[in-house]
């Protein structure tokens, strides 16, 4: 007995035989045997037909059942990932094809990709063994599956990522309603051994269009999830053009970025701090602003530090910054502005870089600046990220003889205790404070006793972002003596600030 399919391909094989398109049977179908089990078989033969026109079929007939299982198992293992059963990239692939296919139909509901990718699986990975990693995967493979309906498909794209078409849905939001869902299942903890761990996932959703390819919506998908993993972890995004354009920006800014440093395009601006007491003014140093020229236009420290920051290079451009700082400010000693101190912004990617101290003392070394003259800037953010060394590299800083100081103060969580547990003699009060003092009570009150809190300290206190008066008035009251900010002078190229610099420190250049 064949099954029906069989019986015709069968008949089909044997008519082609007898009306001579083929010299011998050859078909592979599939039997009932003696206990009713299907079985697959190998039918070779040539039939003949005797005067009477009975068909006979004289060959051989072999059990290929190991064969095709074997076969068939090979090509779950071509589409399949082994670790969660789930189906791999190229059968995604031969998904999303199909699914185009219905969306190019009148009438065809709302498709969407959704690329989910857990965050910091790395670090699992690495700290716990690849069998924990092993065993992450599979839980969060299961836990994907069960946010989604029948005619779903989830598939494991690689590593850490999955795919997960949505085939039916009534309309594109509903894809990140499933997304949402998602996050949620995943975030609940999940016990690997004996460690209870938080999973978190970045997700970007991409609807499928049927005009497109099946690579364009996995390409969206993928764009949006860049996105959301820019944004920081457990973050959802979605496509869209102008997120398109978003990326692209970023991405052209990323290679013009990373070509600068070769072609001489970075730049640094001064800009004076002063010391007011005692009705006279005199620099004490100055901080080194970092500028950018791009094929002749200056871009603005704000959107490409974070870009910096974001891809690495920063700690290469740092360095940079710290060389050309330090040789800067060292030739304005050597040329009749001694003792003046060199403030430099640092990013936490360069502090988090083994053997940082290390290399400050060499480029101190190198452009003979004396240590006692440097000020580090940090921000709040960077000792907020809790990186046991941190402390230990600010020691060995201090030791050396560089001052800390701590940019933006009052932008952040203006933890107190940040001031007593790290080696910090500045306290740079951010500009949107100080500026706005004298006519809000509240900010008036705040500055106030920041100032007093850094006195208490023993912590120079500078105001930045000066620009009128009424402000200079308020600090002059509440005995700020440091001051930075357009009122003295905005940040100029070295050339242009020199003269500044010398007017500022009441000496005469002819003299
Ligand atoms: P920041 O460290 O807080 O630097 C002070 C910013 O305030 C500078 O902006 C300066 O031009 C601006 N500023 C100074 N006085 C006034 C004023 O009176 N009014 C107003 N409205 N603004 C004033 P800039 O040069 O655009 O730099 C922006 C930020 O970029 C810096 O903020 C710093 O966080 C970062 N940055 C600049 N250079 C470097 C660098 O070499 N390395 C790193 N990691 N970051 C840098
Ligand atoms: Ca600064
Ligand atoms: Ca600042």
């Amino acid at each position: 007995m064949m099954p029906d399919v069989h019986r015709t391909a069968f008949n089909v094989a044997i008519r082609a035989h007898l009306a001579g398109y083929k010299p011998y049977l050859n078909i592979e179908c599939q039997m009932r045997d003696a206990d009713g089990q299907l079985v697959w078989v190998l039918i070779r033969g040539v039939v003949s037909e005797d005067a009477y026109g009975v068909r006979r079929l004289a060959g051989s007939l072999s059990d290929i059942n190991l064969r095709k299982s074997a076969e068939q198992d090979l090509a779950h293992a071509t589409f399949h990932d082994p670790l969660t059963g789930l189906p791999n990239r190229q059968r995604m692939n031969q998904l999303l094809l199909q699914a185009l296919q219905r969306q190019g139909k009148p009438g065809a509901r709302h498709a969407s990709v959704l690329f989910v990718d857990l965050d910091r699986f790395k670090l699992i990975n690495e700290s716990l063994g690849h069998q924990s990693g092993d065993k992450v995967l599979v839980e969060s493979a299961k836990r994907i599956a069960r946010c989604l309906r029948p005619g779903d498909h989830l598939c494991r794209f690689g590593g850490d990522e999955f795919v997960v078409l949505l085939d039916d849905l009534a309309q594109d939001g509903d894809a990140e309603i499933v997304a949402r869902r998602i996050m949620q299942e995943l975030h609940v903890p999940m016990l690997v051994g004996e460690h209870r761990l938080v999973i978190t996932a970045s997700i970007g959703v991409a609807p499928l269009k049927g005009n497109g390819m099946e690579q364009d919506a996995l390409r969206e998908a993928d764009l949006a999830l860049y996105r959301a993993k820019a944004y920081g972890k457990s973050q959802l995004a979605l496509y869209s053009e102008t997120l398109q354009e978003e990326v692209h920006h970023r991405l052209t800014l990323e290679n013009a970025l990373s070509e600068a440093l070769a072609r001489d395009q970075f730049e640094l601006y001064y800009q004076p701090i002063v010391k007011v007491e005692d009705g006279s003014s005199k620099v004490i140093g100055v901080e080194a602003l970092l500028r950018w020229w791009q094929d002749g236009t200056m871009i603005s420290p704000d959107e490409f530090i974070p870009v910096l920051e974001e891809s690495g290079q920063i700690v290469e451009v740092g360095e940079w910054v710290l060389r050309e700082a330090c040789r800067q400010v060292k030739a304005w000693h050597d040329s009749g502005l001694p003792g003046l101190r060199c403030s430099v912004n640092l990013s936490s990617r360069q502090l988090h870089e083994g053997g940082f101290a290390g290399r400050v003392a060499a480029v101190l070394q190198e452009t003979g600046f004396p240590p006692g003259s440097l000020v580090l800037e940090i921000t709040e953010s960077l000792l907020m990220q809790d990186v046991p060394d941190t402390l230990a590299t600010l020691r060995e800083l201090e030791s050396l003889g560089i001052r800390i100081a701590l940019d933006d103060f009052g932008t952040g969580f203006s933890s107190l205790g940040y001031l007593h547990r790290y080696p910090l003699h500045i306290i740079k009060v951010d500009k949107s404070f100080i500026t706005r003092a004298p006519d809000d009570e509240r900010l008036g009150a705040i500055s106030r006793a920041i100032i007093g809190l850094g006195r208490g300290l023993r912590m120079d206190v500078i105001a930045e972002g000066i620009e009128t008066p009424e402000q200079m008035r308020f600090l002059h009251d509440e005995g700020c003596h440091y001051i930075q900010g357009y009122w003295f002078s905005r940040p100029l190229c070295a050339e242009q600030i020199r003269p500044v610099l010398v007017s500022l420190s009441n000496l005469d250049e002819t003299a």
